[in-house]
Parts: structure tokens; sequence; C-alpha cells
């Protein structure tokens, strides 16, 4: 229950006493001491069901690691009280700090705050604040008095103290347990981030002291595979001495090391560069889209691109980057030979003679579409992404990118791998590469 206010002043934390009292927390989080342990524990029978992915995980999952917390366990559990306490008291256990998401609404279903009462044997009360916000929203947006059931979401345990909820009803609320803190959010992937930035941050802040920044290389790749990665950085890269990961996703490698050491970080980042700079795009986390849309400012060019068997995905990532219009000027999902020679301009006779998925009808689309839109630059993307027609001389998979430039016109063929979704995925990271390649 997702609504939007005037930005005002934050929820208030009420009774800060209860966790400035206990200093003994920030010595963890000083530089040379062990990061603190935190454990996510998101609520919901749809979960569990896998009805929705659980981004409430990931968000914390990498919030909490980038502030310098050791994530040690993630866990899912049903709306049920029983489960909810029990899972609580055990992260409770080994970590010093626990985040509970979602079961804060207000109806039966909705029992994490039961639950997290129940582990600690003290009665639900209500936040006059939360209350408040809420017989607000119902007279300014309803027109209507607060329903019983809803006053329920301003209810927080006994020892806890309230987090205000200013992007939804569901009041949130944290708790000091000896030496650990509890925090509960709302599972609205939008409240619960806006709330974990606003009010959750400055809490771990002031309750762990500084926090281990800037710790973590991420070193961003195309045009390489996983082993050729391994291979090139040779047996005794990795160490003992850092957290190393390569993830490979469709096209792209990503290499995340963690380490304590700055000095290690950076003999690292000068390996990689000498072994692999032809293939990284960014030695931070963003993506090629991004990167290509931040040169392409730079040098006041402009895009465009006519696109088959990607079905606008191609677009779709490109117009996925914030300031995207400075440079993209549009595309066209030319699915149907009719719409390929109708809106760009592609003769009959090339399309029945070579066929639509060829060197040259791809060709034709970058540079129609580049000259249509009057661009810099222009992409076109043919071929079949199947799992149905592919035929002997032209498979599945088999794609034809082209790149129109000022200067040149290109074309590469591909045989690609996967199912469908894949397929469409590794052609936009492929023509995302030669365009960044031509670009950089
Ligand atoms: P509400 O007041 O809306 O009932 P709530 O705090 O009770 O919020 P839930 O009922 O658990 O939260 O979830 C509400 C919605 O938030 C879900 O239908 C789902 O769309 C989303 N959601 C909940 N948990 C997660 C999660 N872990 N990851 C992603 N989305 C989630
Ligand atoms: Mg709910």
């Amino acid at each position: 229950m997702a609504y939007s206010v005037p930005h005002g002043s934050l929820g208030t934390i009420r009774h800060p006493m209860v966790w400035l009292r206990d200093q003994s927390f920030k010595e963890h989080m000083k530089p040379g001491k062990q990061s603190v342990s935190a454990e996510i524990i998101t609520v919901g029978h749809e979960l569990l069901q896998g009805n929705i992915l659980n981004t409430n995980a990931r968000f914390l999952g990498r919030e909490l690691t980038g502030l310098g917390f050791t994530v040690k366990r993630q866990v899912s559990c049903p709306d049920q009280v029983t489960e909810i306490r029990d899972c609580l008291k055990e992260a409770l256990g080994r970590s010093q700090l626990v985040i509970l998401s979602g079961g804060l609404g207000p109806t039966p279903d909705d029992v994490t705050r039961e639950g997290v009462a129940s582990c600690f044997h003290v009665p639900l009360v209500l936040s006059e604040a939360q209350f408040a916000r809420i017989k607000w929203f119902y007279k300014k947006f309803r027109r209507q008095s607060v329903p019983d059931l809803v006053r329920e979401e301003a209810l927080y345990p006994q020892n806890a103290v309230p987090l205000i909820n200013r992007y939804g009803i569901a009041l949130g609320f944290y708790l000091v347990v000896d030496t650990s803190l509890v925090v509960v959010l709302p599972g609205v992937p939008s409240e619960l981030e806006n709330m974990f930035h606003q009010l959750v941050r400055p809490l771990l802040r002031s309750r762990f002291g500084c926090f281990k920044r800037g710790l973590q290389l991420v070193v961003k790749m195309v045009g390489i595979s996983e082993p050729e990665v391994m291979r090139r950085l040779g047996d005794r890269f990795v160490s003992p001495l850092f957290q190393f990961g390569i993830y490979p996703e469709c096209g792209e490698i990503t290499i995340r090391i963690r380490s304590h050491q700055p000095a290690i970080l950076q003999s690292l980042i000068k390996k990689i560069k000498t072994l692999l700079d032809d293939f990284v795009y960014a030695y931070e986390d963003v993506s090629l889209g991004a990167v290509i849309g931040k040169i392409l400012t730079r040098k006041k060019a402009t895009l465009s691109v006519a696109e088959s068997c990607t079905g606008g995905l191609l677009s779709s990532h490109i117009t996925t980057i914030p300031g995207a219009s400075r440079y993209f000027k549009g595309g066209l999902t030319a699915y149907a030979n009719e719409v390929k020679k109708e809106c760009l301009g592609i003769s009959e006779v090339l399309l029945t003679r070579r066929g639509a998925v060829s060197q040259r009808v791809a060709l034709e689309m970058a540079k129609k579409i580049r000259s249509k839109l009057k661009t810099t630059y222009g992409l076109g993307v043919t071929g079949i992404a199947g799992p149905s027609g592919g035929v002997r001389k032209k498979p599945v998979g088999l794609v034809y990118i082209a790149l129109a430039t000022p200067k040149k016109n290109h074309v590469w063929a591909h045989r690609f791998f996967g199912d469908r979704i894949q397929i469409q995925t590794r052609v936009v990271t492929q023509a995302l590469e030669y365009l960044w390649r031509e670009i950089r």
C-alpha cells in the first residue's frame, strides 16, 4: 500500500537514548576490527512459494555489504508467528544485526510484529505518530475514517522504537537486544528502500560507528569468457588475502574483489589493467549502457536502433539509463518484413534474395535508421532467437549485428547459445559492445 506524500521532516526516532547508551558496538566497525555480522530475514508465503522475486534480500544484502557488514545468512520464512519468532531467535544467537522485512500490513496474514513481540514476550503498543499519519492519509486521499483493521499497522512491540514510514502505512521499528540490533521494515520494496536510506543507515551509523568504505573493487568486462579471464589472470592471482568473485551474465563478466587493505586493491587494479584492460568497460559498478551514454553525451553524438529479433530489448536497455534522451533519438522494432520495407525502406528484392536474417539486411537496417533519424550512429540487429524458426543454413542463434557510423559501416555475424531470452540478452550486450568499441 504505497502512496506519496510531500517531503517533510524525517520520521522521528523516539527514545534515542536506548541505543546511544551502549557504545560498545562502535568498536566492531573501527578500521582493522572484524566487521559486524548481519542476517536478513524476509517474511512471506509468497516468497517461499516463488510467486515473487525476493528483491528485498538482494537490496539489503548489497547495502549492508557496501556498508561494511558481513552478511552471514539470508533466510525466508512463512507468515507464521512461531516461524518468525524462531528465525529471529536463531539469528540473534549468531549476529549483531538482524533485519526483517515484510508482513507488517493490516491483514490477518501479516504477523511479523506479533512474531517479533512473541520472541521477547512483550505486548504490542500503538505509535501515536504513525497513527496520526494514517489518519491524515485517510482523510486526505480516501475521505473516510481509518478502518479498524488499518489501525493495526501503527502497532509495534513494546520494547521497540518506531521507525515512521513516510512512504506507506505500515510502521517499521527497531529494537536493541543486548549487543544486537533488530530492524523491522515493510515488505513493499519502495517503502523498504526509502526507509533504509533515510532512517536505517543513520541508525546503523550511530549504532556501529564508522563504516569501512571503498574496500571493494568492481571490474566490468565484455567480449571475453570467464575461463579466458581466469587464464589471463593466472593460477596465482587468487589469494587468501582478499575475497574474489567472478560472475558471468549473458555476455558480460563482473569481478568483485573485497579486501580490508586499500594497498592490496591498488596492486590488483594494476595487474588487471595490464592483463585485461581491452575488455574492461568500467572499474566501478555501472552498466555498459551507462558508460556508452556518458561517452555519447561527452561527444555530443546521437544514436538510433532498428531491431528485429530483440523486439525492443535494445531500445529498452538504452532507455533505462537516466538522461538517455540526450543521445538516444529512437528505435524501431522492425519485426515483420512489411515493417522493414515500409518503415525503413529496405528493398523487397533484398529481403527475398538474401532473407530478413542476413548481413545485407542488418547493414541496411543500421544505415536506414541512422539516416532516417539523422543520428551519428545507427545499430541494426536481425537474427533467429528461437526456439523455432531455425533451418540448417540459418540456425537458431544466428544473428547479424550492424553499426553505421559517419565514416564506415560494419556488420558482424554471430551464433549465440541459450534460450530465447538468453539469446536476446546476449545480442543486446554484443551490439552495445560494438558501439562501445567504436566510440571509446
Ligand atoms: P503491506 O502493508 O502492503 O501488506 P507488508 O509489510 O505486509 O506490506 P508484505 O505483505 O509482506 O509486506 O508484502 C507486500 C508486497 O511487497 C508483496 O505483495 C510484494 O509485492 C512485496 N514484497 C514483500 N516482500 C518482498 C521481498 N522480499 N522482495 C520483493 N518484494 C516483496
Ligand atoms: Mg502484507
